[in-house]
C-alpha cells in the first residue's frame, strides 16, 4: 500500500474499525501517530544462550525444538500447557497457564526462538509463559534476521487491554518504512555536530533497537527533534507575548505614592532579592508591551509583599488589579493580611471565594464593575462569568503551580492585555524553569528574610508515634500549637473526607484533654474558614489536616508539624508543608512519621532531614523520582514529550534552545524552505496556543 504520514491506521493491514477504535484510545489515528507511539520500555532478550546455560532469574532467549507437548488439568478452571524444549546441549520445560491455543503452534519437531525468564519451580528449572516465534534461521529469506518478539531487545509499548504487545509490535514494524519519507525538523548540520544518527535510522532503532548503544543514540536524536520543536514553539509564544501593546500606562514610581507608602509601613526592610524583583517588575511596567513575569521563591521568601506592591502600582496609576490564589484559605489569608494595609491607604479590596455569601459577593462584583473597588482578591471564583472589571491592568496569580494555563489566561481575559505576574514556590532547576515557563521572564527570590529559625526535621518510624505524641502534648502545654498532617492522597471526595475524619478521631482519642480541630479539602468553604480561624486564634491547639495547608497558610504560633505517612508525599510537597512552621520565634520542629520499604523511600526521608533549601530538595526529588512524577500533576500547558526527558537530557535542552533562537533570528516567520518541516511540527504541537496567543 501507499503509506503516508496521514494514512488512517484503519487502512493498514491487520487494522479494522474495531482495532482502530482501540488504537484511538491510545491517541493513535494515523500512520505517523503509530510511528511516534514509542516504546515505554524494553526487555532485553538479545542474549541467545544454549539451553544448558539457562539460569534462573534472568531474561534469556534460546533456540529450541519442541520435543513433546502435553496438557494438565490440576484443578477445575486451571489448565497447564507444557512443552519440553531441547537443543543440542539439553532440555527445559516451558509452561503456560490456561492457553490451550499454544498446543496448536507447538507441534513436536518445530523450531522456535523462545524468550522469557526461567525460575525454579517444583525442584526444577522452568520457563513460564515465554514468548516465541518461528526461528528466523528456519524461515526462507529470514536467515540471520532478528525476530520481532524474541531473541532481541524487545519493545514494550504503552497499551490498552484490547491490544497485545505482539500486535503493537507488528503494527509498528509495518510503519517503519514511513521513517524514510518523513521531513525532518532538525538541521543536518546540528545532527552531525552532535554525532547523532539520521532521523530515519533513529525511528527504526527506537522501535527495534539492534543494541543498547543504538537505542540511546536513537532516543537522543528523537529527543533533540522534540526539544527543538518545543523551544521554537516557546520562542514564538514569547514573541507573541511581547508583541502586544500596553493599553494602560503606569505612573512612574515616586515618593509619597501608594506603593512607596506601603513599603514604608512594613515592619521590616526588604531583602535585596525583594528589591531586585521589585525593580524588575517596575521596568516591565514601564515597557511598551505587557509584562509576563514569573516570581519564583522558596517558601517563606516573602513573595506576598512583592505581589502587594505590584497591585498598588496599578492602583496608584488609576487602574484595577486582581490577585488569584488556588485555595479558599490562602485567598482569605491574603485578604486578611492585605485588606487592612490597603484600607489604611484608602484602597478598597473586594473578596471573591466560594465561602463569601452570595449577596456580599454580588455587592463586591458591583464595586469592581464600577471601579469603586480597586483590588479584587479571590479563588478561581474571580474568573467566573459574573465578574467584570472596569480597568483591569494587572492580573496576579499566587502559587501558580496549582493553576493551569487556562485559568491564568481566563483571569487575563478580564482585562485588555493586562500585565501578568505569577508567583510560585515550586523551586525547579534553571534549565527546567526556562523551558516550562519559557514564555515568561523570571525573577527569583533567592534569599530569605533575616532571623528565620531553621525548622528541625526528624524522621521516626510508626513505632515511635506514642512517644512523639507525648512530646507534642508537652509542647502544647508550653503554649505551642501543632499541625498533624494525615496522608490523605487526593483520591475521591468520599474517601478523602472519611480518611481525614478517621485521623481526626484517632488524634482526639490520643489527646483527650486538648482542643483538636479538623481541616480538609472536602469540607464546606464556611467550615474550612471556621476551622482555620479557630486555629489562628489559638482556640484549637492541634489542627488535624491534609495537604490543603500546603500553600501559603501562616500561623506563627504553630511551631510543630507531624506528618503521618510522610513517605506518601512528594519531597517538594513535604517541603511546602514544612514551610507552615518556623514562622514565629519559637524553635520549630517537623516530625516525619514513616516506615518506607524501599531504599529510595528511606533516602527521601534523609534528604528532608538534611536539606532545607527548596532548590536542592527539588533536585534530589528529580533525581530520586524522575521528572515524570515530579512534574506529574503540574499543568504547565506545554505539549507532552514522548522521548525527551527534561532532566536527563538537560544538555540537549540547552542545545535546542540555542538552535531555536538562531533559527528564529535568521528566519522569524519560519518561511525558508529548510524550516518547513520544523514549522509544521511546531504548528501541530502548539497550534491552539499559538493561534490563541496571536488572537488575544
Ligand atoms: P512566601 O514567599 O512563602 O509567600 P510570605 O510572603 O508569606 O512568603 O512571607 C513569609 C513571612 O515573611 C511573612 O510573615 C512576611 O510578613 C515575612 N516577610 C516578608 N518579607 C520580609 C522581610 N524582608 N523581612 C522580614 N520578614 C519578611
Ligand atoms: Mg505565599
Amino acid at each position: 500500500m501507499n503509506l503516508a504520514a496521514d494514512t488512517p491506521v484503519q487502512y493498514l493491514p491487520g487494522v479494522g474499525p474495531a482495532r482502530a477504535k482501540e488504537l484511538a484510545k491510545l491517541g493513535i489515528r494515523t500512520a505517523f501517530d503509530l510511528l511516534s507511539h514509542v516504546p515505554r520500555r524494553y526487555e532485553d532478550y538479545s542474549r541467545l544462550v544454549p539451553v544448558a546455560a539457562i539460569a534462573p532469574g534472568q531474561n534469556v532467549s534460546f533456540r529450541a525444538e519442541v520435543a513433546a507437548v502435553s496438557e494438565d488439568r490440576p484443578r477445575p478452571g486451571l489448565t497447564l500447557q507444557k512443552a519440553v524444549l531441547r537443543d543440542a546441549t539439553g532440555q527445559i520445560l516451558a509452561v503456560w497457564f490456561n492457553q490451550p491455543f499454544r498446543l496448536g503452534h507447538l507441534r513436536p519437531g518445530r523450531r522456535f526462538v523462545f524468550s522469557g525468564q526461567a525460575r525454579w519451580a517444583w525442584g526444577r528449572l522452568q520457563v513460564e509463559n515465554p514468548e516465541y516465534e518461528p526461528d528466523p534461521g528456519e524461515e526462507p529469506g529470514r536467515g540471520g534476521v532478528q525476530g520481532l518478539h524474541t531473541g532481541r531487545i524487545v519493545p514494550v509499548y504503552p497499551a490498552t487491554a484490547g491490544l497485545s504487545q505482539r500486535y503493537l509490535r507488528r503494527l509498528a514494524a509495518q510503519v517503519l518504512p514511513l521513517a524514510d519519507r518523513l521531513a525532518d525538523p532538525v538541521p543536518k548540520e546540528l545532527e552531525e555536530r552532535l554525532g547523532l544518527p539520521p532521523a530515519a535510522r533513529a525511528w527504526r532503532h527506537i522501535h527495534l533497537p539492534p543494541d543498547e548503544a543504538s537505542l540511546e543514540a536513537a532516543r537522543r536524536r528523537l529527543a533533540l527533534a522534540e526539544l527543538l520543536v518545543l523551544q521554537v514553539g516557546i520562542g514564538l509564544l514569547r514573541r507573541t507575548a511581547r508583541a502586544g501593546t500596553r493599553r494602560l500606562a503606569y505612573r512612574p514610581r515616586q515618593p509619597g505614592s501608594l506603593s512607596e507608602r506601603f513599603l514604608g509601613t512594613l515592619p521590616f526592610r526588604l531583602t535585596r532579592a525583594q528589591e531586585r524583583a521589585i525593580a524588575e517588575i517596575d521596568a516591565d511596567l514601564a515597557a511598551p508591551h505587557p509584562m509576563n513575569r514569573l516570581l519564583q521563591g522558596d517558601v517563606g521568601s516573602g513573595k506576598t509583599v512583592v505581589l502587594a506592591w505590584a497591585l498598588l502600582r496599578a492602583v496608584e496609576s488609576g487602574h484595577q488589579a486582581a490577585m488569584m490564589a488556588p485555595t479558599e484559605i490562602l485567598a482569605l489569608q491574603h485578604a486578611d493580611r492585605l485588606g487592612p494595609w490597603f484600607q489604611k491607604l484608602g484602597v478598597e479590596t473586594a473578596l471573591f471565594t466560594g465561602a463569601v455569601p452570595r449577596a456580599r459577593r454580588e455587592r463586591a462584583a458591583r464595586a469592581v464593575e464600577s471601579g469603586e473597588a480597586q483590588v479584587a482578591i479571590g479563588t478561581h471564583a474571580l474568573v467566573g462569568e459574573g465578574l467584570s472589571f472596569r480597568r483591569l491592568a494587572l492580573a496576579v496569580t499566587d502559587e501558580q503551580h496549582r493553576f493551569g494555563v487556562r485559568q491564568r489566561a481566563r483571569l487575563a481575559g478580564k482585562g485588555e492585555d493586562p500585565d501578568l505576574l505569577v508567583a510560585t514556590a515550586t523551586p525547579i532547576p534553571r534549565t527546567l524553569a526556562l523551558t516550562l515557563y519559557g514564555d515568561l521572564d523570571v525573577s527569583v527570590l533567592d534569599e530569605k528574610p533575616p532571623g528565620r529559625r531553621p525548622v528541625r526535621t526528624i524522621w521516626r518510624g510508626e513505632a515511635k508515634r506514642a512517644e512523639i505524641y507525648r512530646w507534642l502534648a508537652r509542647k502544647v502545654r508550653e503554649g505551642r500549637q501543632a499541625y498533624i498532617v494525615c496522608p490523605v492522597i487526593e483520591e475521591s471526595p468520599e474517601v478523602d473526607a472519611r480518611a481525614a475524619s478517621e485521623w481526626f478521631e484517632r488524634v482526639r482519642r490520643a489527646f483527650p484533654d486538648l482542643a483538636v480541630g479538623l481541616l480538609h479539602g472536602r469540607m464546606r468553604p464556611k467550615e474550612k474558614v471556621l476551622a482555620m480561624e479557630a486555629f489562628a486564634a489559638g482556640k484549637t491547639a492541634i489542627l488535624v489536616t491534609t495537604s490543603v495547608i500546603e500553600v501559603g497558610v501562616d500561623v506563627p504560633n504553630a511551631s510543630i508539624m507531624v506528618v503521618e505517612g510522610a513517605d506518601r508525599f512528594g519531597l517538594a510537597q513535604l517541603h511546602q508543608l514544612r514551610g507552615r512552621v518556623g514562622r514565629g520565634t519559637a524553635a520549630s520542629y517537623c516530625v516525619l512519621v514513616a516506615d518506607p520499604t524501599t531504599p529510595e523511600g528511606r533516602e527521601r526521608m534523609r534528604v528532608m532531614e538534611r536539606e532545607d533549601d527548596g532548590f536542592r530538595i527539588a533536585e534530589a526529588d528529580l533525581r530520586l523520582r524522575g521528572p515524570g512524577e515530579f512534574l506529574g500533576t503540574r499543568q504547565h500547558g506545554l505539549p507532552a514529550l514522548a522521548v525527551a526527558d527534561l532532566v536527563r537530557d538537560q544538555d540537549l535542552v540547552a542545545v535546542a534552545r540555542e538552535e531555536a533562537r538562531r533559527i528564529l533570528r535568521a528566519d522569524p516567520a519560519l518561511s525558508c524552505p529548510e524550516h518547513q518541516a520544523l514549522a509544521a511540527r511546531v504548528e501541530a504541537a502548539f497550534g491552539e496556543r499559538l493561534s490563541r496567543a496571536v488572537v488575544t
